[in-house]
């Protein structure tokens, strides 16, 4: 019944003039109401306004993909400041410790230029207790048509830096990928046409079920954050940069941000360095190769979240350093806004 719907309305939609150039996967949009597609324009066009004005500016602005919203803890006067200083476009905050998703529509309607309407992020025990439940939630709101991307899902989670650093391991996730949860996922992204964020940890063991993934649902879109940050070595001898991208020659619907810890950073768990994409304090060359090749599947990204908020500008200008800055000049524009004005949006940027 819903397929059928979906169809019919996309139907009555491609019919009409105004929308004889969308693609049929513009995210959202099939399933929203054609009442909205006037704020909906109306949202573009402040991300579009504020993108261009960095542009003008000679400077390079960023989509940052991902982000963890706290009410009563993210400092959001703090947050903005930051943005306009770094020359942060945009942040996709996704809420956290919230019973719905409710939180970033009402973030946009306040900010309209600054945030991206983002689904529950998958990262606090609403998600992990009942992973069904939370996804039929999410399923009910995309139906709205308002959001633009599905926050962060843990299928595999160490404890983060800040929650070792405390003595908790209550973030310690496993979720089989190819299970129920991993195939609602999935499923919705297909359905919808919008983009989740997954969030799962390097192990070799674990790569069979994502491959099998990809495979069944070729249309579904995903970005797998935090490239090559690998947190335990010996768990993680097949995931190379030559496998990536091969990943990325065999999945179209896969994509990767890039919010990794500092080159120096040690996962102290493990006693390693994380941030494998980077070698001898620079991006390493074979996955600098690896991005120059497929530089329309890497999106810039901060990993924002509260106990570290007071790190943002250093995330950021480490990312802009370190990546950014020694990509070439189109690859640079497509990894910090257009590819996630791309997924987001369903339209390609055109200054
Ligand atoms: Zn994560």
């Amino acid at each position: 019944m819903h397929a059928m719907n979906i169809r019919r309305r996309w139907m009555l939609r491609a019919a009409g003039a105004a929308f004889g150039s969308l693609s049929p996967w513009w995210p959202g949009l099939a399933w929203g109401q054609a009442g909205d597609l006037s704020s909906r324009e109306a949202s573009l066009a402040g991300w579009r306004r504020r993108i261009r004005q960095i542009l003008e500016r000679k400077r390079l602005p960023i989509i940052d993909v991902e982000a963890t919203y706290v009410a009563g803890r993210t400092n959001i006067a703090y947050m903005i400041d930051q943005m306009n200083e770094l020359e942060v476009a945009q942040i996709a905050f996704a809420p956290a410790n919230a019973a719905t998703s409710q939180q970033a529509l009402d973030l946009h309607r306040e900010y309209p230029e600054y945030f991206i309407p983002t689904s529950n992020s998958g990262e606090f025990p609403r998600w992990w207790n009942d992973p069904i439940a939370f996804l039929a939630g999410v399923r009910r709101e995309l139906t709205t048509g308002q959001y633009y991307l599905m926050g962060e899902h843990e299928f595999r989670h160490y404890p983060s830096p800040e929650q070792v650093a405390a003595g908790q391991t209550v973030r310690d996730i496993t979720i089989p990928l190819d299970g129920p949860a991993g195939e609602a996922l999935f499923r919705l992204s297909e359905d919808t046409g919008l983009v989740f964020q997954l969030h799962y940890e390097i192990e070799d063991r674990l790569l069979p079920a994502l491959e099998t993934m990809l495979a069944r649902y070729p249309k579904a879109r995903l970005i797998w954050c935090h490239t090559a940050m690998v947190r335990y070595p010996q768990r993680a001898s097949s995931y190379t940069p030559d496998y990536v991208r091969g990943l990325l020659e065999r999945f179209g619907g896969l994509h990767f941000d890039l919010a990794i810890p500092d080159p120096a950073h040690v996962y102290k768990p493990s006693g390693e360095r994380d941030s494998t994409l980077f070698s001898n304090g620079r991006l390493d060359g074979r996955w600098q190769a690896v991005i120059e090749r497929h530089p329309d599947r890497f999106l810039a990204a901060s990993d924002y979240r509260p106990p570290v908020e007071q790190q943002y500008r250093d995330n950021i200008l480490r990312q802009r350093t370190l990546i950014l800055d020694v990509l070439s000049e189109p690859s640079r524009h497509q990894v910090a806004y257009g590819n996630a004005w791309r997924l987001l949006t369903g339209e390609r940027w055109t200054a």
